[in-house]
């Protein structure tokens, strides 16, 4: 009997015949994401708001590179019209679809008192109800197949504040309390759903932060990124989109299957103070 996670990773195609989604793969850890379960055989949907062009190219590049099946999507999720038109595609073109990472989002940093309404209603939209009105499509044909995997990509921010984040850690803590309710509902039908909690990871999502605190110091950019780390985070360096794609790409391992409900934590200690 083999029982090596990695050896289930390298000799098999963990994945193949399963069909994933995985929103905001266009770039940063849905991207990573991507890669690492087209790799293990999984049919996948690329989504994210780039031009058709970029869309289409990645998905031959992904086609070429890993013979699997993909489709392209670039519905904006903050409208849940376009959500329930990708649903009908996907539904469509693969009648199945077992994995759904829910993990587009945005970020704006304003105080309180002078958060615009608009971002508030946008980063609601796109980084809480999107996962909402996703898994209440995806859950029914998980559910045909008895077995599915929902992670959230929810955040630090799913666990704790900060101040000029309220629209993000809001819809961040309600991505955690959603993924609870989602877990019990499911825990019989072989789906589990799981929320990930990551620190700070290098991505494009968080450039303005970087830039901004540039300004703020009179720094350069490597030092005011060495700043906005450790201000928060314990690990005096940010994870890779590539670190977080691995522990999704594990929680839809069949040895992950009595993990869920979580609310996993990979933020270098962040938490932990
Ligand atoms: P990113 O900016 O690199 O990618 C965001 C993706 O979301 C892109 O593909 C973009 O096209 C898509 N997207 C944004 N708005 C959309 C919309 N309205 N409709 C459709 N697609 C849309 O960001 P990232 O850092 O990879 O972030 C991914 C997730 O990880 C987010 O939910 C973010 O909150 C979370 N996260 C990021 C960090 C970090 O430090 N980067 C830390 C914790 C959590």
């Amino acid at each position: 009997m083999n029982l090596s996670l990695a050896n289930q990773f390298t000799d098999n195609l963990a994945l193949k015949e399963k069909v994933a989604l995985i929103t905001g793969s266009t770039s940063g850890i849905g991207l990573a994401t991507a890669h690492l379960l087209a790799e293990q055989g999984a049919n996948i949907i690329i989504h994210g708001l780039v031009p058709i062009s970029e869309g289409l190219e990645l998905k031959q590049q992904f086609e070429d590179k890993y013979g699997v099946k993909v489709m392209f999507s670039d519905a904006n999720i903050a409208e849940s019209e376009q959500i329930d038109l990708m649903m009908l595609n996907i539904k469509n073109t693969f009648k199945q679809l077992d994995i759904v990472v829910n993990n587009a989002g945005i970020q704006y940093t304003e105080t309180i008192e002078n958060f615009p309404r608009d971002k508030w209603n946008a980063i609601i939209a796109i980084n809480l109800s999107a996962a909402f009105h996703i898994m209440q499509q995806a859950l029914p044909l998980m559910k045909e197949r008895k077995w599915g995997r929902v992670i959230n990509v929810a955040s630090v921010h799913g666990l704790v504040g900060s101040a000029k984040k309220s629209a993000y850690v809001a819809a961040k803590h309600g991505l955690v309390g959603l993924t609870k309710v989602a877990a019990i509902e499911e825990a019989a039908n072989g789906i589990t759903i799981n929320a990930i909690c990551p620190g700070w990871v290098e991505t494009p999502l968080i450039n303005n932060q970087i830039a901004e605190l540039a300004k703020q110091q009179g720094t350069d950019i490597t030092e005011a990124k060495h700043q906005l780390i450790t201000n928060k985070q314990p690990l005096p360096a940010m994870a890779t989109p590539e670190q977080i794609g691995n522990l999704i790409l594990f929680l839809c391992t069949d040895t992950a299957r009595s993990i869920t409900g979580a609310s996993l934590p990979i933020d270098g200690a962040w938490t932990s103070q």
